[in-house]
């Protein structure tokens, strides 16, 4: 937004020397125009006085009164100086304090008015404490509305609001605006002086919100333009040419897809057919039936002589993939091979060489797919399985064995199409947002520890029905034990109500993916009947068996995770169970609990949970990829993001009328965007 004009260094500025560059630079100050995008992360309204009379217990806030009696200091004690002075304006009388303050004696004269501003105590008696205060006519730090910024030692509240002012002083009236002004009138944006000028020192409310507005706006029409433009660029390629009829794969299914299920098949269809290179993401619940939509881009791909990747985060999920697919493929003759790490060395090298001389269509694997001698003859289509456990850069591995390939990703992240567009901007996104049909609702509860034995007791007469179950423990993070240690004492007591140790699996962070995978397969096949698991279990996985899914401490989780973990439990024709044991007796944690009691659809749960932690939280950690913005809020600002999308958009299919420098200016900004972020493709 700011012009190369103003990257002078902070120096320019009178009373910035060297030593406080320095201290600028711990903020990633450098230039005036770093210091104009360092933006409040908070105000404070300094601006309304009140009057003695109203004042009321621990508020902070401003007065205008006359010093009535002169600053007067006792020592308390050897490190303890209290002044005080009474100040009043027609209405009352209050006693100001300070402690340890050498300079207030000379500084605040007897029968002069001043501002004050600070926090009142009504009891024992009448006071102010340490306020802060000048002349009416000064207004430098009061009687306006306060910015609060990011600091950091060696730049002060005060020193950080004198330096902004003078930089703004410095630009005055001179930034050039980087929004084309056929932009700005069409959603009504503020002009950019306007906006730094009250983004910083706001005139009020008013004044504030549209300066927001506005760089908010910019921040996200900046970014998504990069992110489509970086689309546009990418579909300039010669795709590979699929054109296949899938209706015969269709009428092979044992069942018929539902409605969103066709509606996704053709989006895809459209996409592997037309002159550019298909990049889609498919979302949708667990269980809503993503494999078969991927199954319909293998046929169509193989049927037009491609090959196809198929890759899945985990050994057990590649394995589940590569049964799954080799039944629905069986009546169409397309040759299906299962790269595992596991594989003995000759069979593995067999089956590089039938992917490398193209004998195989179809090849399902993990990472193993990625490594260096895996070699396709012509792989058309790559798809991957739960894409946020992959990098970008991984994705892009697998595109690379073939020459631009149509790439899939699928995901069972039901995340908001309005913040889908942002994290991925990259790519297409598809829906399906509808379960098939005859799927039972699965019983859920919120509980605290009370119930306790009769959940033990509910769990031992299902397993002894032969039912399986699932029990979910998140780490006590403040607990001395080591994660062994704790999941043994967990066992344990399980022991104490009963259950025999024989027949319960362990999962924890510890265990290696072949030792993870080795549990999970043997409580896939029966042989255990009770899951206890301190990570996550692995997303996708398929136990038709298991009808109960407990999980402790059910309020250290996001309404999200608790969703994909009740979604492992009613995959048969059992009724099922979920049960969320809470230690929490806090009013929020069982509010939000509770959504999880009436809400079954995975999208509606994701907004909520969206709603009430906002985005990063509802991200967690392992699906970054999410970008930070300066002012821009992806939970607060959805309403701008889709007008943003709109200008974003009409602006590459130019659409927005602006001048060549307009032009320039924009182009300018994208190409700093793309320098700096490193996890967009
Ligand atoms: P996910 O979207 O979680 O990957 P899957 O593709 O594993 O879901 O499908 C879950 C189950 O639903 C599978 O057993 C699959 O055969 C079945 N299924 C998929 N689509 C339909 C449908 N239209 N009607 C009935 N069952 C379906
Ligand atoms: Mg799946």
């Amino acid at each position: 937004m700011i012009n190369p004009e103003f990257s002078s260094s902070i120096t320019a500025l009178s009373g910035v020397g060297e030593k406080r560059a320095a201290a600028f630079a711990r903020l990633g100050i450098f230039t005036v125009a770093d210091l104009l995008t360092h933006y409040p992360r908070a105000y404070e309204n300094r601006g309304i006085c009140k009057k003695i009379i109203e004042l009321s217990h621990e508020e902070t806030v401003c007065i205008r009164a006359v010093v009535s009696s002169s600053v007067k200091t006792s020592i308390i004690r050897k490190n303890l100086r209290v002044s005080t002075a009474r100040v009043s304006d027609g209405t009352g009388f209050i006693e100001l304090v300070w402690f340890n303050n050498r300079f207030i004696e000379g500084r605040l004269k007897k029968g002069e008015t001043y501002l004050f501003f600070g926090k009142v105590q009504l009891t024992p008696k009448k006071q102010m404490h340490t306020p802060i205060f000048e002349h009416p006519e000064e207004r430098k730090q009061l009687g306006k509305i306060m910015p609060i910024y990011p600091l950091t030692e060696g730049i002060t509240e005060s020193i950080l609001a004198d330096c902004m002012s003078q930089a703004l002083r410095f630009c005055q009236g001179q930034i050039k605006d980087s929004l084309p002004s056929t932009l700005r009138n069409q959603f009504q944006l503020c002009e950019i002086n306007y906006a730094l000028e009250n983004i910083h020192f706001p005139q009020d409310g008013n004044a504030y919100r549209i300066a927001r507005r506005r760089l908010a706006f910019e921040e996200l029409f900046f970014f998504q333009t990069a992110l489509f433009s970086l689309k546009k660029r990418q579909n300039r390629c010669q795709p590979p040419h699929v054109k296949a009829d899938i209706t015969p794969f269709i009428d092979s299914l044992p069942f018929r897809p539902t409605g969103a299920q066709s509606r996704v098949m053709a989006e895809i269809a459209r996409d592997l057919s037309a002159p550019c290179v298909m990049n889609r993401l498919v979302c949708g619940d667990v269980g809503s039936g993503k494999t078969v939509v991927a199954a319909a881009a293998v046929y169509a791909a193989v049927k037009s002589g491609y090959q196809v990747a198929f890759m899945a985060p985990t050994e057990i999920l590649a394995a589940q993939h590569f049964n799954n697919l080799k039944k629905l493929f069986a009546p169409h003759n397309v040759t299906i091979e299962l790269l595992s790490g596991s594989l003995p060395a000759k069979q593995k090298r067999e089956t590089l060489a039938r992917i490398k001389d193209g004998t195989t269509k179809l090849a399902v694997g993990t990472h193993a797919l990625l490594s260096e001698d895996v070699a396709f003859a012509n792989l058309g289509l790559a798809i991957t399985d739960e894409q946020h456990r992959f990098g970008v850069d991984q994705r892009r591995l697998l595109t690379d064995k073939g020459e631009n390939p149509h790439v899939l990703v699928m995901s069972a992240t039901p995340i908001p199409r309005t913040l889908a567009l942002i994290v991925y901007g990259d790519l297409d996104v598809s829906m399906i947002d509808e379960l098939p049909p005859g799927r039972q609702k699965i019983e859920t509860f919120a509980v605290n520890e009370s119930y306790r034995k009769r959940i033990y007791d509910f769990l031992k007469k299902e397993l002894a029905q032969g039912r399986q179950a699932y029990i979910v423990c998140p780490l006590v993070e403040d607990s001395e034990l080591t994660e062994l240690q704790s999941v043994t004492a967990y066992i344990k007591k399980l022991e104490q109500y009963g259950f025999t140790a024989s027949s319960v699996g362990i999962l924890h962070g510890k265990l290696k993916g072949a030792e993870k995978d080795k549990v999970m397969t043997a409580f896939k096949n029966g042989e255990l009947s009770l899951l206890v698991a301190t990570t996550v279990i692995e997303v996708g996985v398929d136990v038709p068996g298991a009808t109960i899914m407990l999980i402790e401490n059910a309020e250290r989780f996001g309404l999200s995770q608790l969703h994909q973990l009740r979604g492992r439990v009613g995959r048969g024709n059992q009724k099922s169970y979920c049960i969320l044991l809470s230690q929490s007796s806090q009013e929020a944690a069982i509010a939000r609990l509770s959504v999880m009691k009436k809400e079954s659809d995975g999208f509606k749960i994701a907004e909520e949970d969206l709603k009430q932690r906002g985005p990063g939280e509802f991200f967690g950690t392992r699906q970054h990829g999410l970008p930070q913005f300066r002012i821009a809020s992806l939970y607060s600002d959805m309403a701008l993001l889709e007008q943003t999308t709109k200008a974003a958009r009409d602006y590459l299919d130019n659409k927005t009328p602006c001048t060549p420098e307009e032009k320039t200016q924009i182009t300018k900004k994208i190409d700093a965007l793309f320098n700096n972020r490193v996890t967009i493709s």
